[in-house]
């Protein structure tokens, strides 16, 4: 059995996950990671580096998804658990398919939380491990156009809060990384390229990763990356949800990158 410590590492084929895999490499963790399709350009990066690395396919929506990934992992201590898979969903909720809406709740609760629950259950019986949730500002903010994304990061953002506090003297540290609009696949997926924020400059993935991959050493609760972003948090206190929701239709509304 190899002496080195494990990270399993969700979402790794791309964007903010593949940054944060690259740093799990650098610090010397064999690594799992997974995402919904074959993850070969991530794995290629990461190998020759002297550590693991398994790569995993799986859809995370499901729970055969979650346990097919549990199972790779083949009974090995996870020492570091990076819950980043998700995606999002464009357009107005009504012109949305049932189908769609549900694979992003199902990806961004429902298979976090299945994936979370035994592995955290593993580390407070050691009484150690480091959990890296990926949330979101959109958590913050009634999102029109991605209503049910924004709906889910919200979810996330909090229930990672809570079952930090809930862990806190069990040695488990969770920390919720919330990046605002990052250069990935993520507005390409949620088919949203044609509006404001799909077309607008955004915040580097390698460096969301670090700010995450820091925090989540540190045993932060919660990170925003980047001032400006914060800056939308500290706002969302204040403004009331009908204008955080006005404020995202000129952001997201379909055909919005024409606008000014
Ligand atoms: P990305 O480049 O599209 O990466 C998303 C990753 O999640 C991919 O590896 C994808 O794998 C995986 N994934 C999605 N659904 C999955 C499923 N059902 N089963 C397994 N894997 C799945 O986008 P990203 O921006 O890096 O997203 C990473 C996380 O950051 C997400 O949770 C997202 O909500 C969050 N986030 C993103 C932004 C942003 O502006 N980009 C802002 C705030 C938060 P496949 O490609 O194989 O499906």
């Amino acid at each position: 059995m190899p002496m080195r410590k494990l990270a399993l590492i969700t979402g790794a084929s791309s964007g903010i996950g593949r940054e944060i895999a690259r740093l799990a490499a650098a610090d010397g963790y064999d690594l799992v990671v997974a995402a919904d399709e074959p993850i070969v350009d991530a794995a290629a990066g990461l190998c020759g580096q002297g550590i693991e690395v398994q790569t995993v396919e799986a859809d995370l929506a499901t729970p055969a998804g979650v346990e097919k990934l549990l199972a790779a992992a083949s009974g090995r201590q996870i020492d570091v658990l990076v819950a980043n898979a998700g995606h999002g969903l464009g357009r107005g909720f009504l012109n949305q398919d049932v189908a769609e809406w549900r694979h992003v709740i199902d990806t961004n609760i429902t298979g976090t939380l299945l994936l979370l629950q035994p592995v955290l259950k593993q580390m407070v019986t050691r009484g150690e491990g480091k959990v890296l949730i990926t949330g979101s500002i959109a958590g913050h903010l009634a999102g029109s156009f991605q209503a049910v994304y924004n709906g889910t990061k919200a979810f996330v953002d909090s229930f990672a809060a809570a079952i930090g506090n809930e862990l806190k003297d069990s040695g488990v540290t969770i920390t919720c990384l919330k990046p605002g609009a990052t250069e990935t696949n993520f507005f390409a997926r949620a088919g949203m390229l044609d509006t404001k924020v799909g077309q607008a400059k955004k915040d580097d993935a390698a460096d969301v990763a670090v700010t995450g991959w820091v925090a989540m050493k540190n045993g932060e609760h919660s990170v925003v990356h980047g001032l400006k972003n914060k800056a939308q948090v500290l706002a969302s206190g204040v403004l009331s949800e009908a204008a955080t929701a006005e404020m995202h239709r000129k952001q997201a509304e379909p055909g919005s990158a024409g606008k000014h």
